[in-house]
C-alpha cells in the first residue's frame, strides 16, 4: 500500500487509535512508547456480553514475518488482565506465509490464542467502514452527509425575478454544477483549576466550538458570514450518496478532508489553550506577589463533539439571448447564501443598486443609465444594441432599422407641431429658461 509512506512507526500507531476508536473497539489506548514490544496498543470489545482485551501490534512495514506473530503471542499471554485476551497484528504491508502459518499453528495449539492479522488491504476496508480515509499518509476524514442543495432553479428565479421587464417564460434552461466542499464542526470542553500552595487561583469551566475549513492546508476557521450561515441552518443533513441530492446537476465534485480526525483535533485544542491562557496574580503565603501563567492542560480539554460535513457550492449558468448569466451560492435546503452574483448587475457597468430592467431585445440586464424606450413598441431596450437616430434634436432608440425606418416615415408626416412636441425635454427646458428670464426682468 503506497499511502501512509512517510510516517513514522508512532505516528501511525496514534492513527491506529483514530481508526479502532471509530471502528467500534472500546478504551483504544496507545500504550506508553518506552512500553514492550508488541503492546503498542490495547483495547477492549464486546462478544456475546464478555469483554475481551485485545493486544494489537502495529507494524508500519512492507512485509510482516513469523518473528512478529510470536512476539505479539507472547506479549498478549504475558499481558496482565483479568478479561480475556485476544492479539491482533496490523500492517500497512503484507503478511509473509510463515507468518499466516503460524497464527494456525497458536490456535491448534495448547494456548487456543486468537490471532487476528490486519494487512494493508484489510486496513483499509475497516478504516472506511470506519468514516475514515487512508490517504496522502493519513487517515483522513470521510464523510457521508451534507447540507441539502435544496431547490436548485429557485435562488436563480429569485434573481432574474428582481429584474424590471423579465417574463418566467423567457428564462431557458438553467445549467448547474456542484461542488461539496467539506467544513468541520468541533466542540471543545476546558475543564482547568490552576492551584499553587495558596489554593486555588484560578478557574476555566468553558465549551467552545470551532467551524474549521476542512479541505485547506492547515486546518483553519471559515470566514464569519459562512459561519452565521451554519448557524442559521440548524444541520439538516441528508446522505451524500443519496439520488435526489445529486440530481438536475451537470457536474459534480466531492472534495475530500484533506486532514485526519487527530489533526483538526489537535488544531481545536491548540486554539482553546491559546483562548483560555491567562496570566493571574497572587499573593504567596510569603506575602510576595506573583504572576503565573495558566495554560490549560491536554488532559483539561475534552473534545465533546466533532462533526464532519459537506456544503454545497452551487454554480449556475443561465442563457438570454445573447448574454450568459451565472450565480454562484452555497445551499443549505431551503437557505442559500451568495457568493457571486452575475445576474443582478447591469452588464455594461457592472451597477448592482436598487432597479435593473431587462432588454428583450439582446437579452441584456442594465442599469437606469444603460436602459431607454423603445420610441415605436414603448418598451425598454438597451443602449449597447439600440440602433438611433435624431429627430428633432433628440436622440431616439430602435430595435432594429426597420423601427427606425417605420418611424422616419410616421415623423416625416407629423405637423411641425407635432413635431416640436417629439422633444418634450427640450421644450420644457425652454419653457424655464423663458420663465427665468422673465422674473430676473420682471
Ligand atoms: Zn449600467
Ligand atoms: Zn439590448
Amino acid at each position: 500500500m503506497p499511502v501512509l509512506d512517510d510516517l513514522s512507526g508512532l505516528e501511525f500507531e496514534a492513527i491506529m487509535v483514530d481508526v479502532f476508536s471509530n471502528y467500534g473497539y472500546e478504551n483504544v489506548e496507545q500504550t506508553p512508547q518506552t512500553g514492550d514490544e508488541g503492546r503498542d496498543i490495547l483495547m477492549e470489545e464486546t462478544v456475546n456480553g464478555q469483554r475481551r482485551e485485545i493486544v494489537v501490534e502495529c507494524k508500519h512495514m512492507d512485509q510482516v514475518g513469523r518473528e512478529i506473530v510470536q512476539k505479539l503471542h507472547s506479549a498478549a499471554l504475558t499481558h496482565d488482565n483479568s478479561a480475556p485476551v485476544r492479539g491482533m497484528v496490523v500492517t500497512t504491508g503484507i503478511f509473509t506465509d510463515q507468518a499466516k502459518e503460524h497464527v494456525d499453528k497458536i490456535r491448534a495449539g495448547g494456548d487456543g490464542m486468537e490471532i487476528e492479522l490486519v494487512d494493508g488491504n484489510r486496513l483499509r476496508e475497516i478504516s472506511e467502514e470506519a468514516g475514515l480515509d487512508l490517504q496522502n499518509g493519513k487517515v483522513e476524514l470521510v464523510c457521508r452527509h451534507t447540507l441539502p442543495p435544496g431547490d436548485i432553479e429557485k435562488p436563480v428565479l429569485e434573481q432574474f425575478d428582481s429584474v424590471n421587464n423579465i417574463e418566467p417564460s423567457e428564462i431557458g434552461s438553467i445549467e448547474s454544477s456542484v461542488q461539496f466542499y467539506p467544513v468541520v464542526s468541533i466542540e471543545a470542553r476546558t475543564d482547568a483549576k490552576f492551584e499553587t500552595s495558596v489554593g486555588v487561583i484560578h478557574r476555566v469551566n468553558e465549551c467552545d466550538t470551532f467551524h474549521l475549513r476542512g479541505n485547506s492546508s492547515q486546518p483553519k476557521p471559515i470566514d464569519d458570514s459562512l459561519q452565521q450561515f451554519l448557524d442559521d441552518d440548524s444541520h439538516q443533513f441528508v446522505e451524500l450518496n443519496d439520488p435526489t441530492v445529486q440530481e438536475g446537476f451537470d457536474s459534480i465534485t466531492i472534495e475530500r478532508f484533506r486532514h485526519a480526525e487527530s489533526d483538526f483535533k489537535e488544531w481545536a485544542a491548540d486554539q482553546v489553550k491559546a483562548e483560555h491562557t491567562e496570566t493571574v496574580e497572587y499573593t504567596g503565603k510569603n506575602n510576595v506577589d506573583y504572576d503565573k501563567e495558566c495554560v490549560p492542560s491536554d488532559s483539561d480539554i475534552s473534545i465533546t463533539n466533532l462533526t464532519p460535513m459537506y456544503v454545497p457550492r452551487i454554480r449556475s449558468k443561465t442563457r438570454l439571448l445573447e448574454h450568459g448569466y451565472s450565480l454562484e451560492y452555497d445551499a443549505a435546503g431551503e437557505n442559500h447564501r451568495i457568493i457571486e452574483n452575475g445576474i443582478f448587475r447591469c452588464n455594461h457597468c457592472g451597477w448592482s443598486w436598487i432597479s435593473l430592467t431587462y432588454c428583450e431585445n439582446c437579452g441584456s440586464i442594465n442599469c437606469w443609465r444603460h436602459i431607454r424606450t423603445e420610441r415605436v413598441e414603448g418598451t425598454p431596450v438597451c443602449t449597447e444594441c439600440a440602433v438611433t437616430g435624431r429627430f428633432a434634436l433628440r436622440k431616439r432608440f430602435f430595435y432594429d432599422k426597420e423601427n427606425m425606418e417605420q418611424f422616419r416615415e410616421e415623423f416625416e408626416q407629423y405637423s411641425p407641431h407635432k413635431m416640436i412636441l417629439e422633444n418634450r425635454p427640450a421644450i420644457i427646458g425652454f419653457v424655464l429658461v423663458v420663465l427665468v428670464a422673465l422674473i430676473y426682468l420682471l
